[in-house]
């Protein structure tokens, strides 16, 4: 059964830290270092941890009753007095939810197991709801979500559009009509499940660093309605000085100026390669009067900014892989290979080449599974 009881947490942006934080850290801690080091005893876990016996008692026989660790049977050291019983994770039995409010059409939120597969989906038509009245919708949905599951859920992941504080506000997401709406607390609070919130193409490259075979030093650039990207240095994704790092949509690429933007601006990234744009121009080739030529014509252009707006960052990062998310018909072909050949162009030239630019394996799940690595990677330590 899944573990949802109400830990009535209260916690807010810039709050300081309170005591029941401190015991969901060491529950963490207790999962994290079974995960890693595998089954062993409560004393054990005490001398590992540097915490008291009494302490690490309470602990495993609270992640016990959740449903998170298991005992295994006695240990077959020798010691004296009695045999002590091994304690593990539950490596089995775990479940996450993860959930994403980046499609435009839906509201999508799954149960998946330990290894990213998808159990059970649900989706919402978002209709024309903004606001509060989406905020209603996102609570039920993974309340409905989390009564699906078939075992003790570990915490949920959020993949949403817009920009999000380390604690779970939504700064701003103008599609879904949000501002500063405190995500995580909101379902914290509603589940009793721990939650992590992060930007859309953030999630995607935790998904595709973790289980699409991405490397170490990596960019995956998310195009939908708008264009965002996740950057992977050194096994961590990078955040920025305002949780904003990625966030290359509205940077202006080129000196000459260009269509107008919807941020006000002309020449944003997204007027070329939004997937709104790029359909929009496709649209207008298609009607001219040598249609295939003009349609080459958009790919290469398309495939031109992106590479122009990408140069810098993979220079300065020495990114090995760049990742396109997204529609594969409007991605993959020409538009691809314009992206690699414009950034080969631009880059230090080096044998073997220093980039490889590919597409994301799975586009339409890659925010679920990204979403749940998050969760994983929280509450486990595994990445
Ligand atoms: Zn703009």
């Amino acid at each position: 059964m899944p573990s949802v009881r109400d830990r009535g947490h209260s916690k807010r942006a810039g709050a300081a830290t309170l005591p029941s934080d401190g015991r969901a850290n060491n529950l963490s801690l207790v999962r994290r270092t079974l995960h890693a080091d595998g089954a062993m005893s409560r004393a054990d876990l005490s001398r590992t941890l540097g915490l008291t016996r009494v302490t690490v008692s309470d602990l495993v026989s609270d992640l016990m009753d959740r449903g998170h660790v298991v005992e295994l049977g006695q240990s077959g050291a020798v010691r004296p007095g009695k045999p002590a019983i091994l304690v593990d994770i539950n490596r089995q039995g775990l479940q996450v939810i993860g959930v994403d409010l980046s499609s435009e059409s839906d509201l999508r939120a799954a149960v998946l197991d330990l290894d990213g597969n998808i159990l059970e989906r649900l989706e919402r038509p978002v209709g024309t709801a903004t606001g509060q009245a989406v905020v209603e919708q996102v609570l039920e949905l993974v309340a409905e979500t989390a009564g699906r599951a078939t075992a003790p859920l570990l915490g949920i992941g959020v993949g949403t559009p817009g920009i999000v504080t380390g604690d779970g506000v939504v700064l701003t997401a103008p599609n879904l009509g949000w501002s500063e709406v405190p995500v995580r607390e909101l379902l914290e609070k509603h589940t009793g499940l721990p939650t992590l919130v992060s930007n859309d193409a953030d999630a995607a490259v935790h998904a595709d660093h973790t289980f699409g075979g991405g490397c170490d030093d990596e960019i995956l650039v998310k195009i939908g309605r708008g264009v965002g990207s996740g950057v992977i240095v050194g096994g961590r994704r990078a955040r920025g000085a305002h949780s904003a790092a990625g966030e290359i949509g509205h940077v202006t690429v080129g000196t000459d100026a260009g269509t107008l933007c919807v941020c006000g601006r002309t020449g944003c990234l997204e007027t070329w390669m939004s997937a709104p744009s790029l359909e929009r121009a496709l649209g207008v080739a298609a009607a001219g009067e040598d249609p295939e030529a003009a349609t080459a014509v958009v790919y290469q252009e398309a495939g031109e900014r992106l590479a122009i707006a990408l140069a810098p960052v993979v220079g300065v990062l020495d990114l090995a892989e760049v990742v396109l998310s997204g529609p594969r018909h409007l991605l993959g072909g020409p538009l691809l290979d314009a992206v690699q050949q414009t950034l080969l162009a631009r880059l230090l030239h080096q044998d073997p080449q220093p980039v490889t630019v590919r597409l994301a394996a799975d586009p339409q799940d890659i925010v679920l599974r990204g979403a749940a690595v998050m969760v994983l990677w929280n509450q486990l330590g595994v990445a």
